[in-house]
């Protein structure tokens, strides 16, 4: 059983604050200082240009992806990590679509996160193919999954709602009319178990900074089944990804497996702050992880259900239908996030109306959780949120 008293105690979080935006922004674990430090003052400042195999810099994307992967069901040696979870996406689809040669679409939902779509319509524009993204409700996915579809592109867990795809069905649907899967476990990967190896999951990519907590910054990652790895095409051909990068050859030649899937010098720095990161998860296991979320969710739900009357559940109730974060709608949601986290209660607001709460077991206890919802109850009930201040909108919210 986790010890989570223990795991509350490996991360730095701001006194008298209550974070519940873990799932935007993982708080700094305390071994990343350190960590960092001692890259820059042992690596970087006394290796130079021999860290790269002396400290072992290149070796450790693929190193970093085996760590996410034992959390996603990935099998060995088919993750790596880099960039950013937008290109990670586009790399990702553009795979899948080479391998999809004879279709022309890629399904996804309304729920998803601009960014996916954006790259999808971009890469689509560029292939200049015919291909079409379709953007369905979420709930109609399933009746969308037809045989003349290419990919079907989804995030597990939608970023305002909470509401969790069925990863598992949803692949099965998409493998029996031959498409291929893309999964974005931005708000899984961390949050709750992943398997996508047993789902069958054709691609997958995430970020780090999220439930991972690798910071700011934290570069993405990426999973390519072991059945497509050696023929999975990057669209992003870059050096690292090569067979050979110091051979400075001319012509392209993909890397083995999931290395073709890296693309320029990763981030040394931001790695070592992941990789320390990645060491809370040698303590917790996920399975105790989603439980403990659940119980912390049903808690705020009923909570704040009690005290707050004009604050409207947005997340599904169910909790197997939902990830690691509670969502509620309110007219005035950006001030009243405002007047929490002035309150030292930190969530954030997804516009037009939500706002939202993530639940990170890790360093989250029923007590945050209770203190949390009598500080939104106070907000609601004074109306302390209804104040000019409070209504500025900020560039990020
Ligand atoms: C957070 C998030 C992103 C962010 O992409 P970046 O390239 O890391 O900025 C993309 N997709 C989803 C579903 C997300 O939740």
């Amino acid at each position: 059983m986790t010890d989570f008293a223990a795991t509350k105690a490996l991360f730095h979080l701001p006194e008298g604050v209550i974070y519940l935006d873990g799932n935007s922004l993982g708080p700094l674990p305390v071994a990343a200082k350190a960590r960092v430090d001692a890259m820059m003052r042992d690596e970087w400042g006394e290796m130079l240009i021999t860290g790269w195999n002396k400290a072992g810099w290149m070796a450790q994307p693929t190193a970093l992806g085996d760590r996410i992967g034992r959390l996603i069901g990935a099998e060995p040696g088919h993750v790596t990590v880099g960039d950013t979870l937008s290109i990670k996406v586009y790399q990702a689809l553009a795979a899948a679509l080479e391998l999809r040669p004879d279709r022309r679409i890629v399904l996804t939902d309304n729920g998803n996160f601009p960014t996916d779509i954006y790259m999808a319509e971009g890469l689509l524009k560029s292939l200049g193919q015919g291909h079409e993204l379709k953007i369905v409700d979420p709930e109609a996915v399933a009746d969308h999954i037809t045989d003349d579809l290419a990919v079907l592109m989804l995030t597990e867990v939608d970023y305002r709602t909470g509401r969790k795809h069925d990863m598992a069905a949803l692949t099965a649907t998409a493998h029996e009319v031959g498409a291929l899967t893309l999964w974005d476990l931005a708000h899984s990967a961390g949050a709750l178990p992943v398997d996508l190896s047993g789902c069958g999951a054709d691609f997958a990519a995430g970020c780090t900074y999220k439930y991972l907590n690798g910071g700011p910054g934290a570069p993405a990652f990426i999973y390519v089944a072991p059945r497509h790895a050696g023929r999975a095409v990057p669209a992003l051909s870059g050096w690292l990804g090569h067979e050979a990068p110091f051979a400075f050859d001319l012509d392209y030649r993909p890397g083995s497996g999931i290395e073709r899937m890296r693309v320029g010098t990763p981030a040394v720095i931001q790695m070592a702050a992941l990789d320390a990161a990645m060491d809370a998860w040698d303590a917790a296991s996920i399975e105790d992880i989603r439980s403990k979320s659940i119980t912390l969710t049903n808690l705020f739900i009923q909570e704040v259900e009690a005290a707050c009357p004009d604050l409207t559940l947005a997340s599904p109730r169910d909790p197997a239908q939902r990830g690691s974060q509670v969502s509620f709608r309110f007219a005035d949601g950006y001030a009243a996030m405002q007047a929490l986290i002035a309150r030292g209660v930190v969530g954030d607001f997804r516009a037009p109306d939500i706002m939202r709460f993530g639940f990170t077991p890790l360093y989250i206890d029923e007590d945050d959780v209770r203190a949390a919802a009598a500080i939104l109850a106070d907000v609601m009930t004074n109306r302390l949120w209804d104040q000019a201040e409070y209504k500025v909108r900020a560039a990020v919210t």
